[in-house]
Parts: structure tokens; sequence; C-alpha cells
């Protein structure tokens, strides 16, 4: 029923290409093609000038070509391989790319509390919904702020729990952003700088490792993404941690 229903958003996704992400790409493809016209046009007459729409024309490629490139990456949804990951160490040393990602001035603060707590998790995968959710709160800080990611037991959670916050004190998000935020390809986001895949990506991730996303945010004050993993001990399978570790028991 899982991959049933996985398949069906996929499906659902792949329809709304068409509408959304063909439009932004054909102005994507604009950029290129008119930059190249110009440079042809001004190539032997005005060589800087035909540099600059050159550099435009690359510039648009390569948002073409980045924009392609997610949209394969979620579609082809590459299976999980699950491992066991002692998730404090496993951000400690994503930290530096974090960092590299959001720029000088927002401030990234890791207060990781898991200590040694690990989860069987596709360590790609998580990485890639840190990143996305770290690029999020750049964007909703505009340019300063801190960025902090914390870890610890959750302890409201049935089974045990880690929970993976990423809090910003950005922009905040409205109700019926919140509402729409995991459906694939919304985006506020001005054309050609959001693709409205990263909480897609977030919500899939934490689903096939049998968790779940909450968010809670403020509009003007910021907001808390967490992602709440079931623990897993070593040796366990990745099915029992998506169980909440019932099939452990009658093993
Ligand atoms: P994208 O970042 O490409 O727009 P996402 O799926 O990652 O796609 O996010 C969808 C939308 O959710 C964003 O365009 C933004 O409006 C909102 N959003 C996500 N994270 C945050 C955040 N931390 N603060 C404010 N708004 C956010």
């Amino acid at each position: 029923a899982e991959a049933q229903l996985r398949q069906a958003q996929k499906m659902e996704a792949v329809g709304q290409l068409t509408g959304g992400i063909a439009h932004d790409f054909n102005n994507m493809l604009a950029v290129v093609v008119g930059g190249l016209e110009l440079a042809q046009r001004w190539l032997s007459e005005a060589p800087d000038k035909a540099q600059r729409h050159l550099g435009n024309a690359l510039d648009g490629a390569n948002r073409a070509a980045d924009l392609t490139r997610r949209l394969l990456a979620f579609a082809r949804s590459e299976p999980a391989r699950p491992e066991f990951t002692p998730v404090d160490e496993c951000i400690a040393s994503f930290a530096e790319l974090i960092e590299r990602t959001i720029g000088d001035r927002i401030a990234l603060s890791l207060d990781l509390g898991a200590e040694e707590l690990a989860c069987r998790l596709d360590r790609q995968q998580f990485e890639n919904a840190l990143l996305n959710l770290a690029v999020n709160a750049r964007d909703a800080m505009d340019g300063h702020g801190t960025l902090v990611i914390r870890t610890l037991r959750d302890k409201r959670a049935e089974t045990a729990a880690l929970a993976v916050q990423v809090i910003d004190s950005g922009c905040g998000m409205a109700p019926e952003v919140i509402e729409r935020v995991f459906d694939p390809f919304y985006t506020t986001k001005p054309a050609g700088q959001g693709t409205g895949l990263g909480m897609t990506q977030v919500f899939a991730f934490c689903r096939q490792s049998g968790g779940e996303v909450q968010i809670a945010s403020t509009v003007g004050e910021g907001t808390s993404v967490a992602m709440l993993l079931p623990v897993a001990r070593p040796g366990e399978t990745a099915a029992a941690v998506a169980n909440g570790g019932k099939a452990l028991s009658s093993s």
C-alpha cells in the first residue's frame, strides 16, 4: 500500500509537470536562446557585449540543467538504501556543506543531543533532506540570522523516536502555505529559484524511514521543521524500524 501510495503521488507529480515545470524550463531555454542570438550578433563588433550575453546563456543553461537533475532524481526516486546511522555524527560531518550552502551571513548553530542514538535510514537521502531544510531556512531569513539544527530524543512519541529540528528566525509560513507545503511543485519563490520539491522530498524521506514531519511556524517570527525518526538498534531490520520496533519483540 505504501509503495502504491508513493507511485500515485509520483504520477500526480509528473502530471503537474506539464503545467508548472515545463513553463519554467521554457523560460530558461528562452534565456539561453536569446543570449546566444545576441552573442552571435555582437561577436565581431563588440566582443565584450557578446561575452556578457554568453554569460547569460550559460547561466540559463545551468539553471535548466539543475532543474532537470532535481526532477529526474525525484521521478526516478532511487530505492532507499537504509543503513544504521548514528544521527548526530552524520549531521556533524555534514555541517560543513550546510555552512557553505547557507553562506557567511547566516550562522549555523548545532545543538546535538541525540547522543549515540541511531536510525536506520538512507544516509544520502537524509543529507538531502537536511540540505533542503537549510536552503528553505536560508531563503526565509533573507540573508542573515541563525540557523539551528537540534537533535533530541522525542519523549512524546509512542515508540522511541529521534527528533531532528531545523529552526530559523525567518519570515514564517501562513497556514495556507503550511497546508500545501508538501505538494510536489508547490513554491512561493520566484520562477527559476524554487522547484517546490524540497519539502516533498523531506516528507517522502521521513515516511520511507518510518517517521513523520512536523511543522511549527509563526508568520514574522520563524519556522521549526522537525523530522521524527524511529530509533534503531544495531542489527535491526528496516522493516522492524518501520513497524515501530514491533517486529523485534516477536523474534
Ligand atoms: P521550494 O523551496 O523550491 O519553494 P519547498 O517544497 O522546499 O520548495 O518549499 C515550498 C514552499 O514552502 C516554499 O516556497 C516556501 O514558501 C515555504 N517554506 C518552506 N520552508 C520554509 C521556511 N523554513 N520558512 C518559510 N517558508 C518556508
